[in-house]
């Protein structure tokens, strides 16, 4: 079984996802973390979005998967790619074709080992188009602002709401508007908005979602 959520840049699909897919029983996998590995892999081996050969610097990364994270030749990437310069950097990188297409097979590979919550941009227009159960999370910008500058100030980091906003703002804009699986809310995913939820309150909403769906 596959339950996919899309939704833009913090709209809670992270925690969303962790928290139903434990409710479920069921794995969790964070297709935001790949693009973010790839991101900052390329950035840091000085490569661009120009380069030709891409898919196939993309497809040689050593990324391994596990319940309990992400890594990259061997080394735990989890504070890494939860950077700013990280996230500026996935959504750079997960705009070129070849990219995605790197990306696309282990997507499908991870998902179809066991019953999965998968969230990301384009899980149920392009990865699993199929998929049992399709949410689009979102909330209004200025509140997914504040729950970022939140985040942020909690792990002590210094940032500004109009900062963060702009940086939300541009996310949207590039995720929405690039030519390769754009960020749009597929014909048949059933929309939740958590602009006025809690946390605990977007998870019900997505559960009854699921209940709804496959019982
Ligand atoms: O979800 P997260 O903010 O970690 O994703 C980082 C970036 O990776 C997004 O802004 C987006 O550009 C890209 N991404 C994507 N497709 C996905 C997941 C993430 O293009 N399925």
């Amino acid at each position: 079984m596959i339950v996919a959520i899309d939704g833009p840049a913090g709209a809670g699909k992270s925690t969303v996802s962790r928290m139903l897919a434990e409710r479920l029983g069921w794995v969790r996998l964070d297709t935001g973390a790949l693009y973010r590995v790839v991101g900052l892999a390329a950035t840091r081996a000085g490569r661009t979005v120009k380069d030709p050969d891409l898919g196939a610097f993309a497809a040689g990364l050593a990324i391994e998967v596990e319940a309990d994270g992400i890594r990259l030749d061997g080394v735990d990437m989890g504070q890494a790619i939860r950077t700013p310069e990280a996230s500026a950097a996935a959504s750079r990188f997960a705009a070129v074709p070849a990219v995605r297409d790197a990306l696309l097979e282990l997507q499908r590979h991870l998902g179809r080992a066991q019953d999965t919550v998968i969230d990301g941009r384009d899980i149920g227009t392009v990865v699993f188009p199929d998929a049992d159960v399709k949410i689009f999370l979102t909330a209004a910008a200025e509140e997914r602002a504040r729950r970022r500058l939140a985040e942020l100030e909690g792990r002590g980091e210094a940032a500004d709401f109009e900062t963060v906003l702009a940086d939300i703002v541009q996310r949207d804009k590039q995720d929405s508007e690039r030519a390769v699986a754009p960020l749009k809310k597929a014909a048949d995913a059933v929309e939740v908005d958590t602009s006025t939820l809690d946390l605990p309150g977007a998870v019900e909403a997505c559960l009854a979602v699921v209940r709804q769906k496959v019982g």
